[in-house]
């Protein structure tokens, strides 16, 4: 048996709202179609990928998909599905299927239905009607509905392809799916398990449901930094943007914020995107004296633009004097306004190092911060 699977993106999803039709909306940091084919991609049992499109839909849609042979289809599903069979790679025997806006689809699933075709000539995923059916007219309910033995069908459909050619070949007019046609050829078809969770985005509020459903497959981040400086003549410290008295000031070519460079460098870090000197290089004159708050907001705007969030910030400043713990609140606020994050998103602590070394000496101030950038 070789089995190729048929992913149909060839539907305009007018009914979800957008710009572009809905197979082709963002889900996290991949297309709802990308999502839908992947399993299959991956699945050992799939020898080859056919993503159906349509015609006037442009090909950097589909840039991100996994590999496939890429088809036009036509103006109806049904035709759409039969473009597909006719493109199927010579020596298939099995076709799975399955609607691209089904972001969610396992690899369990995938294996339900493989294993029923050895037995069958076609299976499809479905689960059991749980909730009461009712019939109604003008907003009042006119009877119930015994729910006994209904299903709610899902996709991958999958069918031995000979039978299923012949099947769509004397089928004439449209049909929601290929288990109507294959049924009214007379094909055999099996119910397997489906899930739940094999929800197709239909309404606006399918989008966010999926990104719930799909939550423990977010790109989450780590990063840290660290930064010194030293101690010179003055009278302030500037630390996490927050003015604070001292006998002596602290050093640099900015205003030598050792908090928010180190939560700054962090941020770079998560990305993968250097440091604070590549960014504002120490020898450009016009980063001299600059505010901190002008590094920081860059390494968060990079961030938002590569669809990151800031989950969480934990940053810890090094001395024994000034003493932070009368100024941690408004340190936390003062972070808290630049990077646009809730105050309890936000740890400022201090510790002394007992003296030792050169933060003991009083020599200067050093800062470790921890990020989590997180994509949904
Ligand atoms: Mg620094």
């Amino acid at each position: 048996m070789t089995t190729s699977a048929i992913i149909v993106a060839a539907g305009r999803g007018t009914r979800a709202g957008g710009e572009i039709p809905k197979q082709w909306q963002m889900l996290g940091s991949r297309s709802i179609a990308a999502h839908a084919m992947q399993p299959f991609a991956d699945h050992p049992g799939i020898a080859s990928l056919v993503l159906v499109v349509h015609p006037d839909d442009p090909g950097d849609l589909w840039r991100d998909t996994p590999q496939a042979q890429i088809i036009a289809g036509g103006a109806t599903r049904k035709a759409s599905v039969m473009a597909g069979l006719a493109a199927l790679p010579a020596g298939t025997t099995q076709v799975l299927i399955h609607d691209a806006a089904r972001p969610l689809v396992s690899a369990a699933i995938i294996d339900h239905v493989l294993s029923a075709l050895e037995t069958h000539q076609g299976a499809a995923p479905a689960v059991a009607v749980t909730d009461t059916l009712w019939h109604g007219a003008a907003g009042h309910v006119t009877g119930v509905q015994d729910r006994t033995n209904l299903y709610r069908a899902q996709t991958p459909q999958g069918f031995h392809l000979a039978p299923l050619l012949a099947a769509h070949q004397m089928h004439d007019g449209d049909a929601t799916d290929d288990v109507g046609v294959a049924r009214a050829a007379g094909l055999d078809v099996a119910i397997v398990a489906g899930d739940e969770s094999n929800i197709k985005v239909t309404t606006p509020g399918d989008f966010a449901r999926a990104a719930r459903l799909m939550g423990q497959d977010m790109d989450i981040r780590c990063g840290n930094g660290y930064d010194v400086h030293r101690f010179g003549p003055g009278d302030h410290v500037w630390l996490c943007g927050v003015k604070v008295p001292h006998g002596r000031s602290l050093q640099g070519h900015s205003d030598a914020d050792v908090g928010m460079h180190a939560v700054t460098d962090a941020i770079y870090g998560a990305l993968g995107q250097g440091d604070i000197g590549q960014h504002f290089p120490p020898s450009d004159p016009q980063w001299k004296g600059a505010e901190s708050h002008i590094f920081l907001r860059h390494a968060v705007g990079l961030a938002q633009a590569q669809g990151y969030k800031i989950s969480n910030v934990d940053c810890t400043l090094v001395c024994e004097y000034p003493k932070i713990g009368p100024h941690q609140a408004a340190m936390k606020s003062a972070l808290a306004a630049i990077m646009g994050l809730d105050a309890d998103r936000i740890s400022v602590k201090a510790t002394t190092s007992e003296r030792l070394g050169f933060t003991g000496r009083e020599e200067g101030i050093a800062a470790i911060a921890t990020i989590t950038l997180v994509k949904p």
